[in-house]
């Protein structure tokens, strides 16, 4: 599937905030949006109008969708089965994106970011519930087992990424051992428990148009 290759930094300039793409470099002072957090291009500095809503509609979709590493075309498909579901239909589309194999990846530990999780899905890293699964798309349900394969448990770049965790695991949903390289999902996490500053219900309105 086609991916966006282009530099990473400037999305972050671009949405105004932190979108952590670039895994440990993020929390360092190399950041380029800590030096530079005006918006990227000729005008990025002297441009100031205030959005439309249109505009900030369609700011928080890219947001959304460069955070998690979404397609337009795949991000309407989740969107579409999110409101097809009974409940809030912006936080169902958070749970699905939450949801995603390489994110829980992400999320346990195993990746530093979830760029790095997609690869390391796609190169056949993982197992879940003891069977390899290559697709970061992968949607977990609650009592899956996410479990480093036994040829990857050496890889180093697994272990840069674990270096990162420190003490108890923080996140209420996951379960991780780190000795065994494994993670469980316990359940679909609440949107407050996603740690995620967009508000997904400016989408909802700009897809309800
Ligand atoms: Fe964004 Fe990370 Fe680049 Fe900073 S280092 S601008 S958080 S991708």
């Amino acid at each position: 599937m086609a991916r966006y290759t282009g530099a990473v930094c400037k999305l972050c300039r671009r949405e105004g905030m932190k979108l952590f793409l670039k895994g440990e470099r993020c929390n360092t002072t190399k950041c380029s949006f800590e030096t530079k957090s005006y918006a990227p291009g000729q005008h990025g500095q002297t441009n100031r109008r205030r959005p439309s809503n249109y505009g900030l509609q369609l700011r928080e979709k890219q947001k959304i969708k460069r955070i998690y590493g979404v397609l337009e075309n795949q991000f309407r498909l989740y969107f579409a089965s999110a409101a097809s579901e009974k409940g809030v239909t912006g936080t169902n589309l958070m749970k699905k994106l939450e949801s995603r194999l390489d994110n829980v990846v992400y999320r346990l530990g195993f990746a530093s970011s979830r760029n790095m999780g997609r690869q390391l899905v796609s190169h056949r890293h993982f197992l879940v519930n003891g069977k390899i699964v290559d697709i970061p798309s992968f949607q977990c349900k609650p009592g899956d087992v996410i479990q480093v394969r036994d040829n990857s448990k050496k890889l180093k770049a697994i272990h840069e990424s674990m270096k990162r965790i420190r003490g108890e695991h923080d996140l209420p949903w996951l379960i991780l051992d780190k000795a065994k390289m494994q993670g469980i999902f316990i359940q679909v996490p609440e949107r407050d428990q996603m740690g995620i500053d967009v508000n997904e219900q400016l989408v909802v309105e700009l897809y309800s148009k």
